[in-house]
C-alpha cells in the first residue's frame, strides 16, 4: 500500500503514531482490539459508523439472515424499498430515498440533483466543512484542479451575512447550499448550529428557488431519531447520509422532497455494490433498534457523563480545557494549544492506557458504552492528564 497506508485512518498521520495500532482485529459493544491483542475503549467508533457498538445482535442477525439469501444480485432486494419506506418514514423533509455507499457518493449526488433540477451551476459550501474526499470537496489539494472548484463560492459557518454575500455572488446561477448539522471542523473547536442561522440560510434559498441540503453524514442518527436539523424546525430540502445508518455496513443514502424527485429520476447514478442487499437489511436492523433502545439518550447520557467528569480532572490538574459540540460527539482541547503539542500528548497517554480517542478529529460515542466503560475511559484520560500537567511543569 502507498505510504503504508493511505487517508484518515493512515496513523502516519497522527502525531504519535507509535501510539496508534494500525491494524484492528475485531471489536464488541464498546471495546475493539489491534491485532496485536491489546484492548481499547472505542470513543471513535470507526470514526462514526458504530453507533449502537460493534457486533450489535439485531443487527448481525439481520445480516447473517440477508447473506444467506444474497447480496450483490441482478437487481436489488425487497430490502431497499424497506429502507426507503423506514427512511421516508422517520425523517420529516424526505420523499424520496436513494442509496448509494460512502457519504461523499450522497454529498456528490445530491449536488447533481440540485444542478439538475435547477439548471443552475453554483453552490455555496462553508470554508473548512469536510464533504468527503472527490475533488470538488478533498481538503488536500493534491490531484485535483480549480476548476474541480470552479462553481463553489465559500461562506463561514454560522455567520448568515457571509451566506448572503456567497449567494450574491452566485446570482442567478445560485443551485444551492450544503451545509452540517453543527461546525466539526478538524481540529477546531466544534460550534453548535445558531438557529437563527439555519433558519436564514433556508430564507436564502426559499427566496431564489435554490436548495439547502443538509449533510447528516456524520451526525445522522445521533443527534436525533430524524434529521438533526429537526429539533431547530428547520428542513432541508436534501439530506445526505451515511456513517451510523447500518452499524458499520457500507452504505449512504440521499433523501429528498418532492420538489427534487423528477432531477433525482434524471441524474444518472449508479454503482455495482450500491444496491447490496446485506448493508440494506444491516441498515433497517440499524434504525429499529436505534428507536427501541434510545440509543441517542444512552449516548448524550454516557457523553455528559464523560464531560463532567473530564471537567473535574482538567481542573484538578490545573489544566484548561474547552469541551465542544453535542454530548455524543465530545472533542476537547487545551487552552493555548496552539501547535497542538498538548492535545497529541493526552491523545498519545490515552491509547496507551486503552482508551481510543483522536487528537484533532471530534469523538463519538456509541450506546453500547457502559458506566463501567465510562469510569474506565476517565481512569486513562486522569493519567493523560497528568502526562499534560508534567509537559507544561516542563516547560
Ligand atoms: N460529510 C461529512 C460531514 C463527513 O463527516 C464525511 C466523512 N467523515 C463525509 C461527508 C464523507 O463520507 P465518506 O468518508 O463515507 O465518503
Amino acid at each position: 500500500m502507498p505510504g503504508g497506508m493511505y487517508g484518515h485512518e493512515s496513523v502516519t498521520k497522527l502525531p504519535v503514531p507509535d501510539s496508534y495500532p494500525q491494524f484492528m482485529s475485531r471489536g464488541r459493544g464498546a471495546h475493539v482490539w489491534d491485532v496485536d491483542g491489546n484492548e481499547y475503549i472505542d470513543l471513535m467508533c470507526s470514526y462514526g459508523p458504530v453507533v449502537l457498538g460493534h457486533q450489535h445482535p439485531k443487527v448481525e442477525a439481520a445480516v447473517r439472515a440477508q447473506e444467506a439469501k444474497g447480496d450483490c444480485q441482478n437487481g436489488p432486494s425487497a430490502r431497499m424499498v424497506e429502507l426507503a419506506e423506514a427512511l421516508v418514514g422517520r425523517v420529516r423533509h424526505a420523499d424520496w430515498a436513494m442509496f448509494a455507499k460512502n457519504g461523499c457518493d450522497a454529498t456528490t449526488l445530491a449536488l447533481m440533483i440540485v444542478r439538475a433540477a435547477t439548471g443552475h451551476r453554483k453552490s455555496l459550501a462553508a470554508r473548512g466543512s469536510y464533504h468527503g474526499a472527490a475533488p470538488w470537496c478533498t481538503p488536500e489539494l493534491v490531484g485535483t484542479t480549480p476548476e474541480d472548484r470552479a462553481n463553489l463560492i465559500y461562506f463561514t459557518y454560522n455567520d448568515l451575512e457571509s451566506a448572503q454575500a456567497a449567494a450574491a455572488e452566485a446570482g442567478d446561477d445560485f443551485a444551492g447550499v450544503i451545509v452540517t448539522p453543527f461546525r466539526h471542523d478538524a481540529p477546531l473547536d466544534q460550534e453548535l448550529v445558531d438557529s437563527s442561522f439555519a433558519r436564514g440560510l433556508r430564507a436564502l434559498c426559499d427566496a431564489s428557488g435554490a436548495a439547502l441540503i443538509l449533510d447528516d453524514v456524520r451526525c445522522g442518527f445521533r443527534l436525533h431519531l430524524g434529521g438533526s436539523w429537526e429539533p431547530i424546525d428547520v428542513d432541508p430540502d436534501i439530506s445526505a447520509w451515511s456513517k451510523a445508518i447500518a452499524n458499520g455496513y457500507a452504505i449512504s443514502a440521499v433523501l429528498g422532497n418532492d420538489r427534487f424527485r423528477t432531477a433525482a429520476t434524471e441524474v444518472f447514478s449508479t454503482g455495482s455494490f450500491w444496491f447490496s442487499a446485506v448493508s440494506m437489511a444491516a441498515a433497517l436492523a440499524t434504525l429499529e433498534a436505534v428507536a427501541e433502545e434510545r440509543a441517542v439518550e444512552t449516548m448524550q447520557a454516557r457523553g455528559q457523563a464523560l464531560r463532567a467528569k473530564l471537567d473535574e480532572q482538567a481542573m484538578q490538574w490545573g489544566i484548561g480545557i474547552r469541551q465542544t459540540g453535542p454530548a455524543q460527539m465530545p472533542f476537547l482541547t487545551f487552552d493555548g494549544d496552539v501547535d497542538l503539542t498538548m492535545a497529541n500528548a493526552f491523545a498519545a497517554q490515552a491509547i496507551r492506557r486503552g482508551v481510543f480517542l483522536h487528537p484533532r478529529h471530534n469523538w463519538f460515542v456509541s450506546a453500547a458504552m457502559t458506566e463501567e466503560d465510562v469510569s474506565r475511559a476517565l481512569e486513562a484520560t486522569n493519567e493523560a492528564f497528568g502526562a499534560v500537567r508534567r509537559l507544561q511543569d516542563v516547560e
